[in-house]
């Protein structure tokens, strides 16, 4: 596979870019390869500028649930660009945006528009913390919030590969706030809650965690969380960034039947624009600026071009249940091809899925938290990596991230991927 031109791209960006790259995971840092620079995606498909062809994993980290360029919100992306593309001022779609968000999602009934995951995640632990006149909150190992001070301690993604789980920068004073659980350990949030109950102000998790690779909640232990916050007036904030409208139209929350305080959402909800929003009850919201006190402000929160790819995003999965059923019909034929490439082949491997995420680690052992997971083998990982990519198969360059299957995926799509995975499977064990 020629990358001349990737790998010229990639030194000039070094030159002008951190590490080339405008988010770390993408630096393909953790596999030992230079990234490749993408020209074009359609459908199930992405294309670098050398003109390679791949099928993609990745989906732009999780929005792509439809698949590339989708046409219908390409349309509307396009047509609402000839109205302007920003005002600072309320428009009619930003009402239609947030009443089909709590339409899909009951749990929130009043919902804030940001720009990113990361902006939702540190609003809604403001919001935590001027509700309950506390400043503690608990995380869980590996789970990834963005990158706001409060979560960057003993935080997933990029931050697990980089090997700097607490970054420099960000302050012991607020790093103490941080109180670390173990996610699938309700003792473990027991004994932080024993400790230090009364100054705790949220619990955040991903309902399934897709940032340490993608990790099941076990049966009780969303439902033992909420009960743990009820009791102690702690909030209970589920982070569904990645989950929400992704394992169902109304996300992990509807899966599992479990109704938090606050959630936070990104990635889907913008269709593939930046965009990430809070929500929840109406009593919490009301303390946010200016129905109430808490401060939280954005030049470009609710913009137009944003909202107009969201909504038509949202409508789709709201009008089509179907595609979630599509989806994991789609997903679990790939899982059983995986499956029976591992049991024919004797690999060490653990696949972990719900619905369209799923991760194969590089461990016999069940992966089920932060230190599981990082028993994995990531030599093994980087070689199975560069080998699929080198067959057209785009994955996300890291052990510690969940791959999506997106609706574009067709069945020879994911035929191909199976047999691509047996052959470099094959040279794994030679
Ligand atoms: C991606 C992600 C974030 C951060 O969102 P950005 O838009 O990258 O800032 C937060 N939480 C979870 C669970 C995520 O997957």
């Amino acid at each position: 596979m020629k990358t001349t031109k990737s790998t010229k791209l990639f030194e000039r960006a070094k030159n002008v870019i951190p590490g080339g790259v405008n988010s770390p995971v993408r630096a393909f840092k953790s596999v030992g390869l230079d990234p490749r620079f993408i020209k074009k995606a359609r459908g199930a498909y992405l294309w670098d500028v050398d003109g390679n062809k791949y099928i993609d994993y990745v989906g732009s980290w999780g929005p792509m649930i439809l698949g590339h360029a989708y046409p219908r919100i390409a349309r509307s992306i396009h047509h609402a660009t000839k109205n302007g593309t920003s005002f600072g001022a309320p428009t009619e779609l930003e009402v239609k945006m947030a009443e089909l968000m709590t339409t899909m999602m009951p749990s929130i009934e009043v919902v804030r528009m940001v720009n990113s995951g990361t902006e939702a995640t540190m609003s809604a632990i403001r919001l935590a913390r001027a509700y309950t006149g506390r400043d503690k909150i608990i995380k869980f190992e590996g789970c990834y919030h963005g990158h706001g001070d409060s979560f960057l301690i003993k935080a997933g993604s990029g931050a697990m590969t980089l090997g700097v789980p607490d970054s420099p920068g960000v302050p012991k004073a607020l790093a103490s706030e941080t109180l670390t659980a173990r996610f699938n350990d309700v003792n473990s949030v027991r004994s932080l809650v024993s400790e230090f109950g009364s100054q705790i102000a949220a619990i955040i998790v991903e309902p399934v965690v897709g940032n340490m690779g993608c990790i099941p909640p076990k049966p009780g232990f969303l439902e033992e969380l909420r009960a743990i916050c009820t009791r102690e007036k702690i909030l209970f904030i589920l982070d569904e960034v990645m989950t929400g409208f992704r394992l169902s139209a109304g996300g992990a929350q509807e899966l599992f039947n479990i109704r938090p305080d606050l959630t936070t959402l990104g990635k889907i909800i913008g269709g593939g624009l930046p965009v990430g929003a809070y929500g929840g009850k109406r009593e919490i919201m009301e303390m946010v600026a200016p129905a109430g006190p808490m401060y939280q402000a954005g030049t470009l929160s609710g913009n137009p071009l944003a909202m107009a790819a969201g909504y038509e995003m949202l409508s789709i999965l709201h009008k089509q249940p179907s595609i979630y059923k599509k989806l994991e019909r789609r997903s679990r034929r790939l899982e059983e091809g995986i499956r029976e490439n591992i049991a024919r082949l004797g690999i060490a491997c653990t696949l972990n899925r719900v619905g369209s995420m799923f991760t194969l680690f590089f461990t016999d052992r069940d992966v089920y938290d932060y230190e599981s997971a990082t028993a994995s083998d990531t030599n093994m990982f980087s070689s199975y990596f560069r080998g699929m990519l080198d067959r057209g198969i785009y994955l996300p360059p890291s052990q510690f991230e969940a791959a999506f299957v997106s609706l574009a995926h067709s069945d020879a799509d994911i035929n191909r991927t199976i047999k691509a995975q047996r052959t470099v499977f094959e040279s794994l064990l030679k």
